[in-house]
């Protein structure tokens, strides 16, 4: 078979319960619903490290993140090791990376393995980003989703036509500060978003880990990330803290300069929740038009059915689930990435698959697709049988999770754990392993252990329950099994 182009989209903490072909009840996605339509959708596609950086060196290397040498965000990915697009390009591929990298620039850190590449520096801006094109920097003027997206099509556009090509398109959008761009800065204005379930979650059977974490939508937004005016003399970037008494207490929009007030602490939490919300959607809603945009192109261009599209996230997100924004933890909502894949020639249009997939796999994916060898130091397994034959076997049913950054930001712990179909069982080693300026003070060790089949939402830890036992003790087993498989002996 013809070896296919590969366009391998890829967003920044979009969630999948913020996809309307996942069923999301606050926005709809009809570009990205398309892949999915034309194709398949995964529900089971997980991170096995719930971070920028090391999701991303995860994803290229096809190796965990103790392997490929960025286990958190202070770790640069080294150009130098084996990676699937420089395995495209050898194999005849026209490669090429755009968009936001994250993984570091400069010396062996800039991306490797590319015919061309255009990326952000660290996390870029959304208006105007200086971005580093084929070693050297520029401005660009605009609106970075836009930019992303438009350079995307030029590159088809333009590509080699006596090759197959990779295109990595990955948006900036919607990572915090959440900035939306002008069209869409009134999207959402009348009426309010609807809160998520667990929105007043109180983490009542959890451990502390979960009560510690500063990344609540109550008291852990700063005035730039809600767009609000900060008080005479209080820098943007400071926490708005909880006020010991609402009486005589505002804050102010900039877009109107009107200060609010606030009748009950619930009518304040939800108010910052509206402000975070619709800004993060709003800055999907530009990642939407954009894929709708290229998956045009490639209709125009003749090459729609000779192309695998996937759109995906580095990892999921809290949309104010849990009381929180932010990710790192091993639960649902962050662990979860979105999955959608169309390939005409080899994938039918509207499935849906409950099997799990993981980040780890993408590469080796793409390299069984292009009819590539798959390195045997690769630690992922291709998942093409399951996109091809619906009565494909489970290529894994449980996986390994770590979070590396003890209490790096927003005073996550570290953690490690094993998901099943029904089970996950999360281990907080609470060391202090002076990781990425980590704050150098150990937790007493605590084990979280949800039944999925029961407890969708995460909200009753039964770890200790005799009801359990079995399952704790076979759980146990089964994740120091993994962490062994995957090499992981610290
Ligand atoms: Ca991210």
């Amino acid at each position: 078979m013809k070896q296919p182009n590969i366009i391998f989209i890829m967003t920044d903490d979009h969630a999948a319960h913020a996809m309307s072909c996942y069923g999301s009840k606050i926005n709809t996605t009809p570009n990205m619903d398309r892949i999915a339509n034309e194709g398949m959708r995964f529900d089971n596609c997980f991170c096995t490290n719930s971070i920028c950086a090391p999701s991303r060196a995860v994803i290229l290397s096809g190796k965990h993140s103790h392997l490929n040498g960025v286990e958190t965000l202070a770790d640069n990915f080294d150009g130098r090791q084996q990676t699937f697009p420089k395995l495209l390009q050898t194999a005849g591929y026209q490669t090429a990376m755009i968009g936001k990298w994250h993984l570091g620039l400069g010396g062996n850190y800039d991306p490797t393995g590319f015919d061309y590449y255009c990326v952000l520096h660290g996390q870029g801006e959304y208006f105007n980003p200086i971005m580093k094109e084929q070693g050297i920097d520029k401005t660009f003027e605009g609106y970075a989703t836009d930019i992303i997206g438009d350079m995307s099509i030029d590159f088809i556009k333009e590509r080699d036509k006596s090759k197959p090509f990779l295109l990595m398109c990955h948006h900036k959008a919607p990572h915090r500060p959440w900035d939306p761009s002008e069209p869409y800065k009134d999207m959402y204005k009348d009426g309010d978003i609807p809160v998520p379930e667990t929105f007043n979650d109180d983490y009542a059977t959890r451990c502390d880990a979960a009560r510690e974490a500063t990344m609540t939508i109550e008291s852990n937004f700063n005035y730039r990330d809600l767009k609000l005016i900060p008080p005479a003399g209080v820098n943007q970037f400071k926490m708005i803290a909880l006020p010991d008494s609402l009486e005589g207490y505002t804050l102010t929009p900039r877009e109107t300069g009107v200060p609010v007030s606030f009748n009950s602490y619930q009518e304040l939490k939800n108010f910052k929740y509206q402000r975070y919300i619709k800004d993060y959607l709003r800055c999907v809603a530009s990642v939407d038009d954009n894929i709708g945009k290229l998956l045009d192109c490639l209709k125009d261009e003749g090459i729609d059915e000779d192309t695998i599209v996937v759109y995906t996230s580095d990892q999921g997100f809290f949309l104010g689930d849990h009381g929180w924004y932010d990710k790192r933890f091993m639960y649902e909502e962050s662990l979860r990435m979105p999955f959608v894949i169309k390939y005409p020639r080899a994938i039918k249009p509207g499935r849906i698959s409950d099997k799990m997939i993981l980040n780890l796999d993408f590469a080796e994916t793409f390299l069984d697709f292009a009819g590539v060898e798959i390195p045997s130091d690769m630690q992922g397994k291709s998942f093409r049988q399951i996109l091809e034959d619906e009565n494909a076997p489970e290529i894994q049913t449980s996986m390994y999770y770590r979070y590396w950054m003890h209490l790096a930001h927003h005073y996550v712990w570290s953690h490690y754990g094993v998901r099943t179909k029904d089970y996950k069982l999360i281990y907080y080693y609470g060391d202090a392993l002076g990781k990425t300026g980590a704050i150098d003070e150990s937790k007493e060790p605590a084990w979280e252990l949800f039944d999925l089949t029961k407890d969708t939402n995460e909200l009753n830890n039964v770890y200790g329950n005799p009801d359990y036992a079995q399952i704790q003790e076979d759980l146990k087993k089964e994740l120091y099994r993994l962490k062994e498989e995957a090499k992981d002996f610290e």
